[in-house]
Protein backbone atom coordinates (compact mmCIF):
# COMPACT_ATOMS: atom_id res chain seq x y z
CA UNK A 1 0.00 0.00 0.00
CA UNK A 2 0.85 3.33 -0.51
CA UNK A 3 1.40 5.85 2.52
CA UNK A 4 -0.39 8.89 0.57
CA UNK A 5 -3.26 6.50 0.37
CA UNK A 6 -3.32 5.69 4.08
CA UNK A 7 -5.73 8.02 5.92
CA UNK A 8 -4.11 7.92 9.62
CA UNK A 9 -1.20 10.49 9.86
CA UNK A 10 0.87 9.49 13.13
CA UNK A 11 0.48 11.97 16.10
CA UNK A 12 3.13 14.01 18.21
CA UNK A 13 1.22 13.31 21.45
CA UNK A 14 -1.13 10.25 22.41
CA UNK A 15 -4.36 11.77 24.53
CA UNK A 16 -3.32 13.40 28.20
CA UNK A 17 -5.85 10.73 29.88
CA UNK A 18 -4.14 7.65 27.94
CA UNK A 19 -1.54 6.31 30.96
CA UNK A 20 -0.78 3.14 29.02
CA UNK A 21 2.40 2.96 26.90
CA UNK A 22 0.66 0.07 24.33
CA UNK A 23 -2.09 2.52 23.64
CA UNK A 24 -0.06 5.69 24.07
CA UNK A 25 2.08 4.01 21.16
CA UNK A 26 -0.39 2.32 19.33
CA UNK A 27 -3.00 5.69 18.96
CA UNK A 28 0.25 7.71 17.81
CA UNK A 29 1.47 5.59 15.02
CA UNK A 30 -2.38 5.39 14.02
CA UNK A 31 -3.38 2.02 14.81
CA UNK A 32 -6.32 2.80 16.73
CA UNK A 33 -8.48 5.61 18.20
CA UNK A 34 -9.78 5.90 21.53
CA UNK A 35 -12.97 6.28 22.29
CA UNK A 36 -13.23 6.60 26.13
CA UNK A 37 -10.92 4.79 28.73
CA UNK A 38 -11.23 0.96 27.43
CA UNK A 39 -13.25 1.55 24.18
CA UNK A 40 -10.82 1.71 21.24
CA UNK A 41 -11.68 1.81 17.53
CA UNK A 42 -9.59 -0.51 15.15
CA UNK A 43 -7.57 1.81 12.17
CA UNK A 44 -6.50 0.04 8.55
CA UNK A 45 -3.35 -0.60 10.48
CA UNK A 46 -4.89 -1.60 13.83
CA UNK A 47 -7.10 -4.30 12.17
CA UNK A 48 -4.54 -5.67 10.26
CA UNK A 49 -2.55 -6.68 13.59
CA UNK A 50 -5.28 -7.80 15.46
CA UNK A 51 -6.88 -10.00 12.57
CA UNK A 52 -2.69 -11.39 11.86
CA UNK A 53 -3.01 -12.25 16.00
CA UNK A 54 -6.47 -14.03 15.41
CA UNK A 55 -5.82 -15.87 12.44
CA UNK A 56 -2.66 -17.20 14.80
CA UNK A 57 -4.94 -18.77 17.04
CA UNK A 58 -7.29 -19.85 14.71
CA UNK A 59 -5.31 -21.92 12.85
CA UNK A 60 -3.91 -23.56 16.36
CA UNK A 61 -7.31 -24.24 17.52
CA UNK A 62 -8.44 -25.65 14.09
CA UNK A 63 -5.80 -27.99 14.26
CA UNK A 64 -6.93 -29.29 18.12
CA UNK A 65 -10.36 -29.97 16.35
CA UNK A 66 -11.67 -26.28 17.20
CA UNK A 67 -15.19 -26.05 15.32
CA UNK A 68 -15.56 -22.01 14.94
CA UNK A 69 -18.98 -19.68 15.74
CA UNK A 70 -19.87 -17.03 16.06
CA UNK A 71 -22.51 -16.17 19.06
CA UNK A 72 -25.09 -13.21 19.80
CA UNK A 73 -23.21 -10.54 22.05
CA UNK A 74 -26.93 -10.28 23.41
CA UNK A 75 -27.92 -12.35 26.20
CA UNK A 76 -31.35 -12.29 28.32
CA UNK A 77 -32.01 -12.51 32.21
CA UNK A 78 -33.41 -15.59 31.83
CA UNK A 79 -30.46 -17.85 30.64
CA UNK A 80 -28.03 -16.39 33.63
CA UNK A 81 -30.65 -16.72 36.19
CA UNK A 82 -30.15 -20.43 35.91
CA UNK A 83 -26.61 -20.20 37.26
CA UNK A 84 -26.77 -17.19 39.55
CA UNK A 85 -24.78 -15.24 37.46
CA UNK A 86 -27.09 -13.03 35.99
CA UNK A 87 -26.96 -10.99 39.96
CA UNK A 88 -24.55 -7.73 39.99
CA UNK A 89 -23.60 -9.33 43.22
CA UNK A 90 -21.66 -12.46 41.69
CA UNK A 91 -20.80 -10.74 38.87
CA UNK A 92 -19.93 -6.92 39.47
CA UNK A 93 -19.29 -6.04 35.23
CA UNK A 94 -22.20 -6.80 33.35
CA UNK A 95 -23.40 -4.40 30.79
CA UNK A 96 -27.00 -4.41 31.28
CA UNK A 97 -30.37 -2.69 29.27
CA UNK A 98 -33.54 -3.72 28.39
CA UNK A 99 -35.79 -4.36 25.45
CA UNK A 100 -38.34 -1.63 24.66
CA UNK A 101 -41.00 -4.42 24.45
CA UNK A 102 -40.00 -5.15 28.04
CA UNK A 103 -37.25 -7.63 29.52
CA UNK A 104 -34.18 -7.65 30.32
CA UNK A 105 -30.67 -8.37 29.01
CA UNK A 106 -26.84 -8.00 29.24
CA UNK A 107 -23.95 -7.22 27.06
CA UNK A 108 -22.56 -10.80 27.06
CA UNK A 109 -18.59 -11.10 28.72
CA UNK A 110 -18.48 -14.58 28.39
CA UNK A 111 -20.49 -17.36 26.91
CA UNK A 112 -20.89 -20.77 29.30
CA UNK A 113 -24.35 -20.08 29.52
CA UNK A 114 -25.31 -19.25 25.94
CA UNK A 115 -23.21 -21.99 24.35
CA UNK A 116 -24.51 -25.22 27.29
CA UNK A 117 -27.97 -24.21 25.76
CA UNK A 118 -27.15 -24.54 22.18
CA UNK A 119 -25.80 -27.76 22.91
CA UNK A 120 -28.62 -28.84 24.33
CA UNK A 121 -29.93 -29.03 20.55
CA UNK A 122 -26.70 -31.14 19.32
CA UNK A 123 -25.54 -33.82 22.17
CA UNK A 124 -27.41 -36.63 22.54
CA UNK A 125 -25.17 -39.64 22.63
CA UNK A 126 -21.76 -40.60 23.88
CA UNK A 127 -21.13 -40.30 20.14
CA UNK A 128 -21.76 -37.01 19.83
CA UNK A 129 -18.68 -36.15 22.44
CA UNK A 130 -15.96 -35.02 22.63
CA UNK A 131 -16.50 -32.05 20.60
CA UNK A 132 -14.28 -28.50 20.56
CA UNK A 133 -16.50 -25.51 19.85
CA UNK A 134 -14.62 -21.64 19.86
CA UNK A 135 -15.41 -18.57 18.47
CA UNK A 136 -13.55 -15.11 18.44
CA UNK A 137 -15.50 -12.27 19.11
CA UNK A 138 -16.84 -9.08 21.49
CA UNK A 139 -16.97 -9.24 25.04
CA UNK A 140 -18.27 -6.33 27.16
CA UNK A 141 -17.10 -5.62 31.10
CA UNK A 142 -17.58 -2.72 33.17
CA UNK A 143 -14.56 -2.76 34.32
CA UNK A 144 -13.83 -0.63 37.03
CA UNK A 145 -10.13 -0.23 36.07
CA UNK A 146 -9.35 0.48 32.69
CA UNK A 147 -5.53 1.87 32.33
CA UNK A 148 -3.90 -0.86 30.84
CA UNK A 149 -5.08 0.66 27.28
CA UNK A 150 -5.35 -2.61 25.17
CA UNK A 151 -4.84 -4.81 27.69
CA UNK A 152 -8.09 -4.23 29.57
CA UNK A 153 -11.00 -3.49 27.48
CA UNK A 154 -14.67 -2.59 28.48
CA UNK A 155 -15.23 -3.60 24.87
CA UNK A 156 -12.66 -6.20 23.79
CA UNK A 157 -12.07 -9.60 21.86
CA UNK A 158 -11.70 -12.75 23.42
CA UNK A 159 -11.21 -16.09 21.78
CA UNK A 160 -13.24 -18.31 24.03
CA UNK A 161 -12.91 -22.08 23.43
CA UNK A 162 -15.48 -24.96 25.46
CA UNK A 163 -14.78 -28.34 25.44
CA UNK A 164 -17.50 -30.81 26.18
CA UNK A 165 -16.32 -34.22 27.42
CA UNK A 166 -17.70 -37.66 28.51
CA UNK A 167 -15.67 -38.17 31.42
CA UNK A 168 -13.53 -36.16 33.41
CA UNK A 169 -10.41 -38.25 32.41
CA UNK A 170 -11.43 -37.78 28.85
CA UNK A 171 -11.23 -33.66 29.85
CA UNK A 172 -8.18 -33.99 31.48
CA UNK A 173 -6.80 -35.05 28.51
CA UNK A 174 -7.91 -32.33 26.77
CA UNK A 175 -7.15 -30.08 29.02
CA UNK A 176 -3.39 -30.84 29.61
CA UNK A 177 -3.09 -30.74 25.42
CA UNK A 178 -4.56 -27.18 25.60
CA UNK A 179 -1.46 -26.47 27.75
CA UNK A 180 1.06 -27.01 25.06
CA UNK A 181 -1.45 -25.88 22.51
CA UNK A 182 -1.52 -21.77 24.18
CA UNK A 183 2.13 -22.52 24.57
CA UNK A 184 2.61 -22.63 21.41
CA UNK A 185 0.44 -19.72 20.00
CA UNK A 186 2.95 -17.69 22.72
CA UNK A 187 5.36 -19.26 20.61
CA UNK A 188 4.19 -17.92 17.23
CA UNK A 189 3.77 -14.70 18.90
CA UNK A 190 7.06 -14.32 19.91
CA UNK A 191 6.60 -14.17 23.52
CA UNK A 192 6.89 -17.67 24.98
CA UNK A 193 10.51 -16.46 26.23
CA UNK A 194 8.58 -14.81 29.33
CA UNK A 195 5.61 -16.83 29.26
CA UNK A 196 4.84 -19.06 32.28
CA UNK A 197 2.31 -21.41 33.03
CA UNK A 198 0.67 -20.23 36.18
CA UNK A 199 -0.67 -22.23 39.08
CA UNK A 200 -3.90 -20.93 39.94
CA UNK A 201 -7.19 -21.68 42.47
CA UNK A 202 -9.06 -24.49 40.32
CA UNK A 203 -12.53 -23.84 41.98
CA UNK A 204 -15.38 -26.44 42.58
CA UNK A 205 -14.36 -28.75 40.11
CA UNK A 206 -10.87 -28.92 39.81
CA UNK A 207 -7.57 -28.66 42.19
CA UNK A 208 -5.82 -25.98 40.25
CA UNK A 209 -6.36 -23.86 37.10
CA UNK A 210 -3.92 -22.45 34.96
CA UNK A 211 -3.30 -18.51 33.73
CA UNK A 212 -0.34 -17.94 31.57
CA UNK A 213 1.58 -14.84 32.64
CA UNK A 214 3.87 -12.99 30.50
CA UNK A 215 6.66 -10.98 32.51
CA UNK A 216 6.03 -7.21 32.08
CA UNK A 217 6.51 -4.04 34.27
CA UNK A 218 2.85 -2.93 32.65
CA UNK A 219 1.02 -6.41 34.05
CA UNK A 220 -1.51 -5.54 36.68
CA UNK A 221 -1.10 -9.47 38.35
CA UNK A 222 2.18 -10.56 40.42
CA UNK A 223 3.50 -13.88 40.35
CA UNK A 224 6.55 -16.09 42.08
CA UNK A 225 8.51 -18.34 39.88
CA UNK A 226 8.64 -21.52 41.04
CA UNK A 227 10.76 -23.15 37.90
CA UNK A 228 12.39 -20.53 35.34
CA UNK A 229 13.33 -23.74 33.20
CA UNK A 230 10.10 -25.41 32.92
CA UNK A 231 8.30 -21.79 32.94
CA UNK A 232 6.21 -22.95 36.04
CA UNK A 233 4.68 -19.82 38.60
CA UNK A 234 2.59 -19.37 41.11
CA UNK A 235 -0.07 -16.44 41.05
CA UNK A 236 0.99 -14.16 44.34
CA UNK A 237 -3.27 -13.74 44.94
CA UNK A 238 -3.23 -17.81 45.21
CA UNK A 239 0.08 -18.57 46.69
CA UNK A 240 -1.76 -18.94 50.61
CA UNK A 241 -4.54 -21.27 48.73
CA UNK A 242 -5.28 -24.14 50.36
CA UNK A 243 -6.21 -25.74 47.12
CA UNK A 244 -2.70 -24.44 45.68
CA UNK A 245 -0.67 -25.67 49.27
CA UNK A 246 0.32 -29.32 48.33
CA UNK A 247 1.86 -27.70 45.18
CA UNK A 248 4.28 -25.14 47.13
CA UNK A 249 5.64 -27.99 48.83
CA UNK A 250 8.95 -26.88 50.41
CA UNK A 251 8.45 -23.53 49.35
CA UNK A 252 9.34 -20.46 51.47
CA UNK A 253 8.01 -17.11 50.42
CA UNK A 254 10.89 -15.62 50.54
CA UNK A 255 12.97 -17.98 48.49
CA UNK A 256 10.46 -17.13 45.70
CA UNK A 257 11.30 -14.48 42.96
CA UNK A 258 8.72 -12.10 42.31
CA UNK A 259 7.76 -10.70 38.95
CA UNK A 260 4.86 -8.15 37.34
CA UNK A 261 3.03 -10.13 34.75
CA UNK A 262 0.27 -10.22 32.17
CA UNK A 263 -2.30 -12.40 32.46
CA UNK A 264 -2.41 -13.45 28.41
CA UNK A 265 -4.70 -16.54 28.99
CA UNK A 266 -6.42 -19.05 31.69
CA UNK A 267 -7.83 -22.09 31.07
CA UNK A 268 -10.67 -23.50 33.41
CA UNK A 269 -12.50 -27.15 33.97
CA UNK A 270 -15.75 -26.26 34.52
CA UNK A 271 -17.11 -29.97 35.42
CA UNK A 272 -20.94 -30.17 35.66
CA UNK A 273 -21.75 -26.68 36.83
CA UNK A 274 -23.14 -25.54 33.10
CA UNK A 275 -24.67 -28.85 32.20
CA UNK A 276 -26.90 -29.43 35.29
CA UNK A 277 -27.90 -25.96 35.33
CA UNK A 278 -29.08 -26.84 31.63
CA UNK A 279 -29.61 -30.53 32.14
CA UNK A 280 -27.12 -30.98 29.31
CA UNK A 281 -26.41 -34.70 29.26
CA UNK A 282 -25.93 -37.67 27.03
CA UNK A 283 -26.88 -41.45 26.82
CA UNK A 284 -24.31 -43.56 27.95
CA UNK A 285 -23.92 -46.80 26.31
CA UNK A 286 -25.69 -48.15 28.60
CA UNK A 287 -28.48 -45.84 27.58
CA UNK A 288 -27.96 -43.99 31.11
CA UNK A 289 -28.50 -39.90 30.98
CA UNK A 290 -24.87 -38.79 31.90
CA UNK A 291 -24.00 -34.93 32.24
CA UNK A 292 -21.16 -33.77 30.13
CA UNK A 293 -18.09 -32.65 31.59
CA UNK A 294 -17.07 -29.13 30.30
CA UNK A 295 -13.88 -26.80 30.30
CA UNK A 296 -13.23 -23.30 29.36
CA UNK A 297 -10.19 -21.76 27.37
CA UNK A 298 -9.88 -18.01 27.07
CA UNK A 299 -7.36 -15.68 25.77
CA UNK A 300 -7.59 -11.78 24.33
CA UNK A 301 -6.49 -11.09 20.85
CA UNK A 302 -6.63 -7.75 22.01
CA UNK A 303 -4.86 -7.91 25.16
CA UNK A 304 -2.48 -9.89 23.56
CA UNK A 305 -1.83 -7.22 20.96
CA UNK A 306 -1.27 -4.86 23.76
CA UNK A 307 1.03 -7.07 25.30
CA UNK A 308 2.84 -7.63 21.82
CA UNK A 309 3.35 -3.86 21.98
CA UNK A 310 4.40 -3.54 25.81
CA UNK A 311 7.58 -6.63 25.19
CA UNK A 312 8.59 -4.61 21.96
CA UNK A 313 9.51 -1.17 21.61
CA UNK A 314 11.99 1.76 21.96
CA UNK A 315 12.16 5.16 22.60
CA UNK A 316 11.19 5.62 19.08
CA UNK A 317 8.34 3.89 18.68
CA UNK A 318 7.04 -0.15 18.27
CA UNK A 319 8.98 -2.81 16.95
CA UNK A 320 6.42 -5.46 15.40
CA UNK A 321 7.80 -9.05 15.62
CA UNK A 322 7.06 -10.53 11.93
CA UNK A 323 4.07 -12.59 12.71
CA UNK A 324 1.66 -9.82 13.20
CA UNK A 325 2.88 -6.71 11.95
CA UNK A 326 0.88 -5.36 9.34
CA UNK A 327 3.21 -5.18 6.59
CA UNK A 328 6.72 -6.81 6.52
CA UNK A 329 8.35 -4.05 4.78
CA UNK A 330 8.44 -0.52 4.67
CA UNK A 331 10.13 1.19 1.61
CA UNK A 332 10.97 4.82 2.17
CA UNK A 333 11.65 6.66 -1.05
CA UNK A 334 13.99 9.68 -0.37
CA UNK A 335 13.76 12.82 -3.03
CA UNK A 336 13.14 10.77 -6.16
CA UNK A 337 10.14 7.64 -6.99
CA UNK A 338 11.88 6.08 -10.20
CA UNK A 339 14.02 2.84 -8.66
CA UNK A 340 11.83 2.97 -5.35
CA UNK A 341 8.32 2.72 -7.76
CA UNK A 342 9.85 -0.40 -9.28
CA UNK A 343 10.71 -1.79 -6.10
CA UNK A 344 7.37 -1.73 -4.75
CA UNK A 345 5.54 -2.99 -8.05
CA UNK A 346 8.04 -5.79 -7.34
CA UNK A 347 7.40 -7.38 -4.00
CA UNK A 348 3.84 -6.43 -4.55
CA UNK A 349 4.00 -8.82 -7.65
CA UNK A 350 5.60 -11.16 -5.43
CA UNK A 351 2.90 -10.76 -2.55
CA UNK A 352 5.12 -9.43 0.05
CA UNK A 353 3.55 -6.92 2.16
CA UNK A 354 4.95 -3.49 1.52
CA UNK A 355 3.97 -0.06 3.02
CA UNK A 356 5.64 2.69 0.32
CA UNK A 357 6.54 6.04 1.70
CA UNK A 358 6.03 7.73 -1.35
CA UNK A 359 4.93 11.02 0.12
CA UNK A 360 6.44 14.48 -0.29
CA UNK A 361 7.76 15.04 3.02
CA UNK A 362 11.44 15.24 4.69
CA UNK A 363 13.76 12.50 5.26
CA UNK A 364 13.52 12.80 9.21
CA UNK A 365 9.55 12.54 9.36
CA UNK A 366 9.73 9.32 7.18
CA UNK A 367 12.33 7.85 9.82
CA UNK A 368 10.58 8.95 12.81
CA UNK A 369 7.25 7.82 11.42
CA UNK A 370 9.17 4.74 10.40
CA UNK A 371 10.41 3.74 13.29
CA UNK A 372 6.92 4.58 15.59
CA UNK A 373 4.58 2.35 13.25
CA UNK A 374 7.31 -0.58 13.62
CA UNK A 375 7.53 -2.15 10.57
CA UNK A 376 9.92 -5.22 10.98
CA UNK A 377 12.15 -4.15 7.65
CA UNK A 378 13.00 -1.08 6.34
CA UNK A 379 14.12 -0.44 2.63
CA UNK A 380 15.42 2.95 1.56
CA UNK A 381 16.22 4.27 -1.59
CA UNK A 382 17.43 7.66 -2.24
CA UNK A 383 20.71 8.80 -4.28
CA UNK A 384 23.19 7.96 -1.86
CA UNK A 385 21.86 4.30 -1.86
CA UNK A 386 21.49 4.27 -5.53
CA UNK A 387 25.27 5.71 -5.95
CA UNK A 388 26.10 2.88 -3.35
CA UNK A 389 24.70 0.01 -5.65
CA UNK A 390 21.17 -0.28 -4.85
CA UNK A 391 18.84 0.26 -1.54
CA UNK A 392 19.40 -0.11 2.44
CA UNK A 393 18.20 -2.48 4.02
CA UNK A 394 17.95 -2.65 8.24
CA UNK A 395 15.69 -4.39 9.99
CA UNK A 396 13.68 -1.92 12.78
CA UNK A 397 15.48 -3.23 15.78
CA UNK A 398 19.34 -2.54 13.95
CA UNK A 399 21.45 0.48 14.19
CA UNK A 400 23.34 -0.30 10.45
CA UNK A 401 21.92 -0.96 7.53
CA UNK A 402 23.52 -2.47 4.62
CA UNK A 403 23.27 -2.28 0.58
CA UNK A 404 21.12 -4.83 -1.42
CA UNK A 405 21.06 -4.53 -5.39
CA UNK A 406 17.50 -3.53 -6.83
CA UNK A 407 17.30 -6.96 -8.39
CA UNK A 408 17.98 -9.01 -5.67
CA UNK A 409 15.51 -7.54 -2.84
CA UNK A 410 12.47 -9.84 -3.52
CA UNK A 411 14.61 -12.71 -3.57
CA UNK A 412 16.34 -11.70 -0.44
CA UNK A 413 13.08 -11.09 1.31
CA UNK A 414 10.33 -13.68 0.36
P1 LIG B 1 -8.42 -10.59 34.54
O1 LIG B 1 -8.06 -11.39 35.76
O2 LIG B 1 -7.25 -9.99 33.86
O3 LIG B 1 -9.53 -9.62 34.79
P2 LIG B 1 -10.11 -12.79 33.87
O4 LIG B 1 -9.42 -13.89 34.54
O5 LIG B 1 -11.32 -12.20 34.48
O6 LIG B 1 -9.05 -11.63 33.51
P3 LIG B 1 -11.36 -14.38 31.80
O7 LIG B 1 -12.77 -14.14 32.12
O8 LIG B 1 -10.81 -15.69 32.16
O9 LIG B 1 -10.46 -13.20 32.38
O10 LIG B 1 -11.10 -14.05 30.25
C1 LIG B 1 -10.24 -14.81 29.41
C2 LIG B 1 -9.06 -14.00 28.95
O11 LIG B 1 -9.48 -12.75 28.40
C3 LIG B 1 -8.09 -13.61 30.07
O12 LIG B 1 -7.12 -14.59 30.24
C4 LIG B 1 -7.48 -12.35 29.55
O13 LIG B 1 -6.36 -12.64 28.75
C5 LIG B 1 -8.55 -11.73 28.70
N1 LIG B 1 -9.25 -10.60 29.33
C6 LIG B 1 -10.01 -10.60 30.44
N2 LIG B 1 -10.53 -9.40 30.71
C7 LIG B 1 -10.08 -8.59 29.70
C8 LIG B 1 -10.29 -7.21 29.37
N3 LIG B 1 -11.06 -6.43 30.13
N4 LIG B 1 -9.68 -6.72 28.27
C9 LIG B 1 -8.91 -7.50 27.49
N5 LIG B 1 -8.69 -8.81 27.74
C10 LIG B 1 -9.27 -9.35 28.83
MG1 LIG C 1 -8.09 -15.31 34.80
Amino acid sequence: MKQSQLFTKTQKQAPKDEVSRNAQLLIRAGFINKEMAGAYSYLPLGLSVLNKISNIIREEMNAVGGQEVFMTVLQPKETWEKTGRWSDKVVDNWFKTSLKNGGELGLGFTHEESLAKIMKNYIYSYKDLPVFIYQIQEKFRNEERAKSGLMRGREFFMKDLYSFSLTKEEHELFYEKMKDVYMKVFDRLGMKEKTYVTISSGGSFSKYSYEFQTLSEAGEDTIYIIDKNKKIAVNKQDFNDEIIADFNLNLNKKDLVQEKSIEVGDIYSLGFKYSEAFNLTYKDKDGKDQFVFMGSYGMSPSRLMGAIVELNNDENGIIWPEAMAPFKIHLISLGQNEEAQKIYEELEKNNIEVLYDDREISAGEKFADSDLIGIPYRIVVSKKSLENGGAEIKKRNEKESRIVKIKDIAKELK
